[in-house]
């Protein structure tokens, strides 16, 4: 389906991916009657809308509809195209129903110290984290059994534990993954996060089509223009309250080409700068393991890459996200033509909180345009010299961290190219007051525009190194709130009085 059936919702959602499926979910689940329009530019790539595709079993299929995700321009990481910017070499978008959820890892850990929203209160912050976890099925013991975990993770510990609370220790990567009866493990994608909603009449999906711009009405928004991108054809469409979660380098996209253009947006754009480092378990250990639980290899099963991963949390002491995963195939030759044991080689990845900047941003200039016809985005982005000595200090904590765990693979750390991380944050970031660094309230709301809400990683105003989906998903529940609020209180305002203040295409 591409152009919407009716010409007029209570609500329209722009960006199929978590968080824009996280609105979906709450106003559908917690309104009785509300109509819900959630668009998208990319194409639904199963029948079952927003799936994951690393559940779809046909491998061929598998590959299809990660190339029907790019979308136009080079391929980046499968699911993804790059965008091409010098300064932000790796930053990459998907364009399907689900977006990025379509592909992720799905590691969902929760934000701690510095990296937490500080004006949002911290019993509402922790219960919208809460919400956001049962939305994506979060299970931090999926992979309990995976070879090694435990061995991992008890090493891991010895290093790090020591004056940590116990609730930011070395433990399992909580991840959005639900176990099956027969043991497989199904990824979440967001057609987990719509739940029933994608199969309610009430709830349309209409793929290909794309967001043109908001519609404003003075100081209210009132609807989006879309555009049908298999036959070219545009409409207006009315709606009572819109959401933007179109990404982190779109979102600013269509509120610039909206003409909502406060100072802070494309702003404040952060990515975490990534450090890679790879070690293998010493062979006493993995022989020590196969006498103690009698297990052979083959027992042990081939592993996936997700399996036995394991969390370093980021503390202010240890300003890092360490994210762990051991994997069943070396990522280089091994001396001798090794062979190796499923998860005894350990791939480590350390995140650094990037030092946040107004400078570091995604601009647009008018007359400038992107494959899609929107403004072209272009990227302004630097290491400070606080990010440099960040970033040598997370080499050094990974290879301690590797040093501790076993036996090198590679000649040191490696920094990842910027953007590698693909967690893009700030550029429509939330703040406590309209002071010209924020574009939005603490629920989402666009500053001075009622009926306008964004979402995404660009509303988490702090520089996170935890992946953030679970984060920017709780504060899109928190947004869904006063979304909700706003639906009951112009409950008298009909759709039809939004269509009446919607220009045409
Ligand atoms: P997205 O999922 O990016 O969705 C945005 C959607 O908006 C897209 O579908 C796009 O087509 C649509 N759109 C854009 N512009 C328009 C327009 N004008 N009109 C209509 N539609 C439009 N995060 C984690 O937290 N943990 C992980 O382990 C993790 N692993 C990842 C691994 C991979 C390989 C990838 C690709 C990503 C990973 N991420 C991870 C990042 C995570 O997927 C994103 O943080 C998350 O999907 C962001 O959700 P979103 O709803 O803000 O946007």
């Amino acid at each position: 389906m591409s152009l919407p059936a009716a010409t007029a919702y209570d609500l329209v959602v722009v960006g199929s991916g978590p968080t824009g499926s996280a609105y979906v979910r709450e106003v559908y689940e917690q309104h009785p009657t509300a109509s819900i329009l959630l668009l998208d530019a990319g194409p639904r790539l199963t029948e079952r809308p927003g799936t994951h595709v690393k559940n779809i079993p046909d491998p061929d299929a598998r590959a299809r509809a990660r190339r029907d995700s790019e979308g136009p321009g080079p391929a980046g990481r499968p699911g993804t195209r790059l965008l091409g910017s010098p300064e932000l070499p790796a930053a990459a978008l998907s364009t399907n129903v689900g977006g990025m959820g379509a592909h992720w890892t799905g590691a969902c850990p929760r934000p701690g110290d510095g990296e937490r929203v500080g004006f949002v209160p911290g019993a509402e912050l922790d219960a919208h984290l809460a919400r956001a976890e049962e939305l994506l099925h979060v299970d931090a013991h999926a992979f309990d059994r995976a070879p090694f975990a435990d061995e991992v993770r008890r090493r891991l510990s010895a290093l790090f534990d020591p004056g940590r609370p116990a609730h930011r220790r070395v433990a399992p990567m909580p991840l959005a993954v639900t176990t099956r009866r027969d043991g497989a493990h199904a990824w979440s994608g967001t057609d987990v996060v719509l739940g029933r909603a994608a199969a309610d009449a009430r709830v349309e999906i209409a793929d290909r089509c794309l967001a043109l711009r908001v519609v404003l009405d003075g100081d209210t928004a009132t609807g989006v223009v879309v555009r049908d991108l298999v036959t070219g054809e545009e409409r207006s469409v009315a709606a009572r309250a819109v959401v933007v979660a179109a990404d982190a380098l779109r979102t600013p996209q269509l509120l610039h080409a909206s003409g909502i253009r406060p100072p802070a947006l494309g702003r404040y754009l952060n990515d975490q700068p990534q450090i890679v480092y790879a070690v293998r378990l010493p062979d006493d250990i993995v022989a020590a393991h196969r006498a103690t639980t009698g297990r052979t290899r083959d027992e042990d099963g081939a592993i996936v890459p997700q399996s036995g991963v394991s969390w370093v949390p980021y503390t202010e002491a240890h300003p890092f996200h360490g994210q762990v995963m051991q994997l069943d195939a070396s990522p280089v030759p091994l001396a001798g033509g090794t062979g190796v044991e499923p998860g005894a080689v350990v791939g480590l990845g350390w995140f650094c909180a990037k030092d946040i900047s107004p400078d570091d941003r995604v601009e647009f200039t008018d007359g400038e345009f992107d494959a899609y016809g929107l403004p072209a985005p272009r990227i302004r982005y630097r290491y400070s010299d606080r990010d440099l000595a960040t970033i040598e200090q997370a080499k050094k904590a990974v290879t301690e961290a590797g040093a501790g765990i076993g036996i090198p693979l590679d000649d040191g750390p490696v920094l990842l190219p910027a953007g590698s991380s693909l967690h893009y944050q700030g550029t429509t970031r939330m703040g406590p007051a309209d002071d010209g660094t924020s574009v939005c309230d603490s629920h989402s709301r666009v500053w001075n525009i009622r009926g306008l809400w964004v979402a995404g990683n660009n509303v988490i105003p702090t520089a996170t190194a935890c992946n953030p989906t679970l984060t920017s998903v709780a504060l899109a529940v928190r947004g869904a709130r006063a979304l909700l609020d706003h639906l009951n209180a112009t409950a008298g305002r009909s759709t039809r009085a939004a269509r009446a203040g919607t220009g045409t295409a």
